[in-house]
């Protein structure tokens, strides 16, 4: 993408939307980073309705799933049997960043996960050093691809199969999690969305996400946030609801689907115009890296195989096989 209209995009969002931030901390956490939703002495779960007595709330709800990263924003606006719902939707999400999660070293409940294909390639984060971590994997196995005209490394790999459109419920799903109350009426539609688990109901539009990739080492150590809302005043005809979420070195960015105020007078939706947001370094990045992929997760159809690959720069080389040879 280019950065003017990167920079036209920027624009467009600041005159018709209002925007909410929400950063999480994923290291060095202490208890008074903490954060919750809701009244731990008044549950009322946002996503069905029912309050305590009608529903059960004994599951510690993460109002972002722990696989992202979040230790530290609960939601008591969560029941139990809607935690239930949302963890097949995280599992999905988890299949989808399988490879991502090891090539970035995103930390779930469980640390940063192995990644291994059948090829023979295997990747794993050093437990004590958080920004070490080994790839192994055989002799022109095509696992592991170097460029020593621009000293980097692509590393090939495939994500686990994963449901499109349960993944974009899990992050149209965060985002009503961390909506201010007031907007939260007009989404009401979104929430049976997000809870039927037939995925049975669809939206003419697509369910278009951009992906946006900012090269470096872990630009996002926070979980960075922002859930925009069209403003009242506006007379375009794009989504009323846009949520993106920064990770490691990747932003998604989905629309929220189901939004009264997206519906006409015919209770039709129209393809509406759904424009990258740009996350805080895109404009600060050289052209050349500036990549807002658009990705269809309308599908309920389970995706096998898909390739995915990334690629580090180095500044050096140092031969450690003297050193693998001594462990
Ligand atoms: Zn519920």
């Amino acid at each position: 993408m280019i950065k003017s209209e990167l920079k036209k995009n920027m624009e467009f969002y600041i005159n018709n939307y209002d925007k909410t931030t929400l950063d999480l901390k994923t290291e060095n956490i202490v208890n008074k980073d903490k954060m919750f939703i809701g009244n731990k002495n008044k549950r009322k779960c946002r996503f069905c309705g029912k309050e305590k007595g009608e529903t059960t709330f004994k599951k510690i709800a993460h109002a972002i799933p722990e696989l992202v990263g979040n230790k530290i924003l609960i939601s008591f606006e969560e029941c139990d049997d809607c935690n239930q719902i949302f963890s097949k939707l995280e599992n999905e999400l988890a299949n989808y960043l399988s490879f991502e999660r090891s090539t970035i070293g995103i930390r779930g409940k469980t640390g940063i996960p192995i990644y291994k294909n059948k090829k023979g390639l295997r990747i794993e984060h050093d437990k004590e050093n958080k920004n070490k971590f080994t790839i192994q994997d055989w002799d022109n196995s095509g696992n592991v691809i170097e460029d020593i005209t621009d000293s980097s490394i692509t590393i090939k790999g495939e994500r686990n199969p994963y449901i499109p459109i349960a993944v974009y419920k899990c992050f149209v799903k965060m985002a009503l999690s961390i909506m201010p109350n007031c907007y939260l009426p007009y989404f009401w539609e979104t929430f049976d969305w997000i809870r039927e688990e037939n995925h049975s109901l669809t939206e003419n539009m697509p369910l278009k996400m951009f992906e946006q990739f900012i090269p470096g080492p872990k630009p996002f150590i926070d979980i960075e946030m922002i859930l925009a809302i069209r403003k009242c005043t506006s007379k375009e005809k794009s989504p009323f609801g846009i949520f993106l979420i920064c990770i490691g070195n990747i932003c998604y960015q989905v629309y929220l689907p189901f939004a009264g105020p997206d519906t006409d007078d015919d209770g039709q939706r129209e393809n509406l115009k759904f424009l990258t947001l740009p996350s805080k370094y895109t404009l600060e990045i050289p052209e050349d890296d500036i990549h807002s992929i658009p990705k269809d997760f309308s599908s309920s159809e389970r995706v096998k195989g898909e390739k995915t690959n990334i690629t580090y720069s180095y500044d050096e080389k140092v031969d450690a096989t003297k050193e693998l040879k001594n462990e």
